[in-house]
């Protein structure tokens, strides 16, 4: 593949930084979880940083810390990767998807308003493919409503929301590392919260529901293993240091693409970023306009001709179990929908040049 969808961007200092690791014989528990978290906290501005082994076990604690119980609603979105809606069923609670807005791709909060009832607990926000939801607009609703709020930041680490950054909102935000995020460390994540009794117990729940004080033999909770592996962490470090830079470049050639593709307005759609939003580009997505053209056929074409692309996102309540679990039916969400059926990602990492972007311009709009 010419141009791959996503290429994490390692150099020599996270190599030597692994290595450093594996040399030390202290492969899990130990210093460099310590120095992530603390960096991580640092950058996020938030009081506490957890660091896990995926953005779904992050999400997954979040809950339990919450005390999100059995038979509680949790509103949140269709148009997302699946596990913020599949962490809410780990609780045996209920989520309730609100359709997105057709600009941001985002829930919006006249939506989630409509569908709140006595049983609604919280909301799951996620800040999908690089900006966030409006924060603003959703955090007057929760307390209104005295709900709580958690945030998916999975997608979108550093982005900014009237200045203030994502997953800082909430009471609790989670962030991920998988190898096409913004950063990575292979698998991982990260929960950031101001709360105190929100972090003592992820960081008990991570660990095997162990006492805080991280004594041997008391689990004073049912616990997972949902920790952070060293190499992980150092990685993760490292990954930091060079985040604003890695971000810096998606946004340029986020522009490049948005500049290159202007002139086909009427075959492509480019994305847009809401009022307030610093976008932080996880994936650039476009929704294929052209009538009468397949976005499964441009996707197959592009992949021949060595362009990596994918379709961002498919609707959450369309999967089988999901519809098997709950009855859903196309229809049900229709923004969410027509989004799926039309978006699809381009190639988007650091390394790719305006002449790459120019390039794969090119040839997308020479199949349609
Ligand atoms: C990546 C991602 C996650 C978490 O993914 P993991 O693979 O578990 O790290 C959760 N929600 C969204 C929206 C994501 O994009």
């Amino acid at each position: 593949m010419r141009y791959p969808l996503a290429k994490p961007y390692i150099t020599g200092a996270e190599k030597r930084a692994v290595a450093r690791v594996l040399d030390s014989g202290i492969l899990s528990i130990g210093p460099e979880q310590d120095a992530f978290e603390k960096a991580f906290a640092k950058r996020a501005g938030t009081r506490y940083a957890c660091a896990v082994s995926s953005g779904t076990t992050g999400l997954h604690l979040t809950l339990i810390a919450a005390g999100i119980k059995e038979g509680d609603e949790v509103i949140t979105t269709p148009f997302s990767f699946v596990a913020s809606a599949n962490v809410i069923l780990y609780m045996r609670a209920k989520p309730v998807f609100v359709d997105i807005d057709p600009l941001s791709y985002n829930m919006s909060g006249g939506e989630i308003e409509k569908k709140i009832t006595k049983k609604t607990r919280a909301i799951l926000v996620v800040h999908i493919f690089g900006q966030t939801c409006d924060m603003r607009a959703i955090s007057a609703i929760a307390k209104k409503h005295n709900l709580l709020i958690i945030e998916d930041a999975c997608e979108s680490i550093d982005a900014k929301h009237y200045g203030e950054k994502a997953g800082t909102w909430g009471k609790a935000g989670v962030f991920a590392f998988y190898a096409n995020k913004q950063m990575t460390t292979g698998e991982g994540g990260m929960i950031v919260t101001n709360d105190k009794h929100m972090d003592t117990m992820c960081r008990s729940l991570r660990n095997q529901g162990r006492a805080p004080n991280m004594q041997w033999l008391d689990h004073v909770v049912l616990g997972y293993n949902y920790r952070m592996d060293e190499m992980s962490a150092a990685l993760g470090s490292e990954q930091l240091k060079k985040l604003s830079f890695s971000i810096r470049e998606r946004q340029k050639i986020a522009r490049w693409y948005t500049k290159h593709l202007a002139p086909y307005g009427d075959l492509i759609k480019t994305p847009a970023t809401a009022k307030g939003n610093v976008h932080t580009w996880f994936v650039y997505v476009v929704q294929v306009l052209k009538k009468g053209v397949r976005r499964d056929d441009v996707m197959r074409k592009l992949n021949a001709r060595g362009i990596g692309s994918k379709p961002y996102l498919p609707s959450i309540h369309l999967f089988s179990f999901y519809k098997k679990a709950f009855g859903y039916r196309r229809g049900d969400f229709p923004i969410s929908e027509s989004v799926s059926d039309r978006a699809l990602a381009l190639p988007l990492y650091v390394e790719l040049t305006e002449k790459d972007i120019r390039s794969i311009v090119r040839t997308l709009i020479s199949i349609l």
